[in-house]
């Protein structure tokens, strides 16, 4: 029981104690390369700012920035193992639908900035008016919200003749394409600096709303290290939000240290038109609604882009705080293991105190019972006793008895110096009584003499029935003549009294002789003897009379 308890508190602490280990993996301070979905310039503020300020670095990371380029997709590096995190489009979305192992940490644009833009004069003023046009797509089939605005409009993707982008705005100013995939950040910059007309078909206004500019890292690294990856996100978010704070001084980095081809009015452009889809002021920066991702994904169900059994799970990182502080765990776990050793003692001293009292009860029961049973055995022992020293037909002493008593008698006389007479006492003819009345007859007499010598004794003297009509009496502290006297007393008190057995009164007299310490002998035997003979005298003499040893 004590064993099993130990077993277990040992078992809740090791486990106590790796979950507390566990619980605090240390953001490891490796170099993290980050991948750019395109060149430097505005659209990227928030990782400059991140850099910049040294949050990246109190967080423990060295960060590497990488610029994009027509052959460096983000999510390909990431894929490649190039790049840890990375920003990427709805591609993401896409690319994860097709299987690919890729988590979204947070969506910086909450409305995508790519719009299709037409020349004023090309005549296109709708996504209808795109039926039958040359339309240059940067992503091509991966555009799904492109191709679900024409869907949502009715419009088959095959009426529209799809090119792949060229990168090249020359190519809708000189007229080699119709409509051109541009970013609402960007290109009408440049045309409105030419005075160009253009016409935007936002798929926005065609109830298509995208998420953009995402940052996404692989399963890997959030399963590896998930503290490292809410570190990136949480330095990057605050690089987000200094950025979008002051952004003249995101500016001047932008052309101090990263070389960028944008004047300052371009990327002052870029800043403005970037707040109205970030929307910094209404929506936390980053915030993700899975509802929307789904909406996402079900438009590329619908374009035919994805298969329509494809999944979401896991996509999305959640980004929640910790609602318990770190040591709760091990401290609640710890707790938990002392309050069941601690019950199991308890239980343990329970179940050893139950057994106890018990025990106890037993005990006192085999105690109760032992006293009893001692007591029936003492009056047993005293019974047999008295049965041992008593003559059961008249209840007086045996000879047994007699024998010790005269013989302790004599030895208190002789240290004491007094004297002890001897009486013995025996029925005149009573083998006629037997003869004329019956044995019962007979028995009673022997009652009734008993019955007369105890009530004529006095303290100190012994009266035995001797043995068959035979009694003897030790009378300490009596010299020859009170005996006499007494046993005068006593032959006449019997001579005069009547024995009745039923119908029969019964007459009898007695013959008594006396012999006293230290005159006529001074043993118990010698006593006797001579107590003998003074009755055999007694006899001799007629019967019905008391002889005394010495003959005085
Ligand atoms: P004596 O005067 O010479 O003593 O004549 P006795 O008839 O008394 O003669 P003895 O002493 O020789 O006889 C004793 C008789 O006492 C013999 C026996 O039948 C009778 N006796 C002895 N013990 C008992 C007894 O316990 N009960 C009865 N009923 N009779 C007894
Ligand atoms: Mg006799
Ligand atoms: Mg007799």
């Amino acid at each position: 029981m004590r064993a099993r308890a130990l077993r277990l508190m040992l078992g809740l602490l090791l486990l106590a104690g790796a979950l507390a280990a566990h619980a605090d993996p240390a953001a490891p301070g490796a170099v993290i390369d980050f991948q750019l979905r395109w060149h430097h310039q505005f659209q990227f503020a928030g990782y400059y700012a991140a850099l910049e300020k040294g949050f990246y670095r109190d967080e423990g990371l060295e960060v590497r920035l990488h610029a994009g380029a027509p052959g460096r997709q983000p999510v390909k590096e990431v894929l490649a193992g190039r790049a840890q995190y990375a920003e990427g489009n709805s591609e993401i979305l896409y690319q994860r639908l097709l299987g690919q192992p890729l988590v979204a940490l947070a969506a910086i644009f909450q409305h995508s900035p790519s719009v299709l833009i037409a020349r004023r004069d090309s005549g296109i003023t709708s996504a209808h008016d795109l039926i039958g046009k040359r339309v240059m797509l940067m992503d091509g089939s991966a555009d799904a919200d492109f191709l679900t605005m024409l869907l949502n409009e009715g419009i088959a993707p095959e009426q529209v003749r799809i090119l792949p982008s060229s990168y090249d705005f020359n190519d809708l100013l000189t007229g080699k394409v119709d409509a051109f995939n541009s970013y609402l950040t960007n290109e009408p910059f440049y045309l409105r600096q030419r005075n160009i007309e253009f016409t935007i078909i936002d798929p926005r206004s065609y109830r298509v709303d995208f998420y953009s500019d995402i940052l996404f890292t692989s399963e890997a690294e959030v399963r590896d290290n998930p503290a490292r990856v809410e570190a990136f996100r949480r330095a990057t978010l605050k690089g987000w939000r200094y950025a979008m704070e002051h952004p003249a001084e995101i500016i001047d980095l932008l052309i101090a240290k990263y070389g960028v081809a944008k004047s300052r009015e371009h990327l002052e452009f870029e800043a403005t038109a970037m707040r109205g889809l970030i929307l910094p002021d209404l929506i936390e920066i980053g915030h993700m609604n899975p509802g929307r991702w789904q909406h996402m994904a079900d438009a590329f169900i619908k374009a035919g882009v994805v298969k329509s059994d494809a999944r979401l799970d896991g996509f999305m990182f959640d980004p929640r705080p910790r609602r318990v502080p770190r040591w709760v765990v091990p401290v609640l776990l710890a707790a938990v293991a002392l309050i069941a050793l601690v019950s199991l003692v308890a239980v343990y001293f329970i179940r050893v105190n139950r057994r106890l009292v018990s025990a106890d009860d037993q005990l006192r029961a085999a105690n109760e019972t032992l006293v009893a049973n001692l007591a029936e055995i003492s009056a047993l022992h005293k019974q047999l006793q008295d049965q041992a020293v008593h003559d059961p037909l008249t209840g007086l002493y045996n000879r047994r008895y007699l024998d010790d008593v005269l013989e302790r008698e004599l030895a208190r006389a002789v240290r004491e110096g007094y004297p002890v007479s001897v009486a013995m006492i025996d029925l005149d003819h009573f083998k006629r009584v037997n003869d004329t009345y019956g044995h019962k007859a007979g028995d009673r007499v022997l009652q009734a003499l008993a019955q007369m010598l105890q009530a004529h004794a006095r303290e100190g003297d012994v009266p035995c029935r001797f043995g068959g009509e035979e009694f003897l009496l030790v009378l300490p502290r009596m010299t020859r003549e009170n005996a006499r006297r007494r046993a005068e007393q006593w032959r006449e008190a019997f001579a005069g009294q009547v024995t009745r057995h039923g119908e029969i009164e019964i007459h009898c007299t007695m013959s008594v002789g006396l012999a006293t310490y230290p005159g006529d002998a001074t043993s118990g035997e010698g006593l006797i003897a001579g107590a003998d003979r003074a009755l055999y005298k007694a006899k001799a003499g007629g019967r019905n009379r008391v002889e005394a040893a010495g003959g005085a």
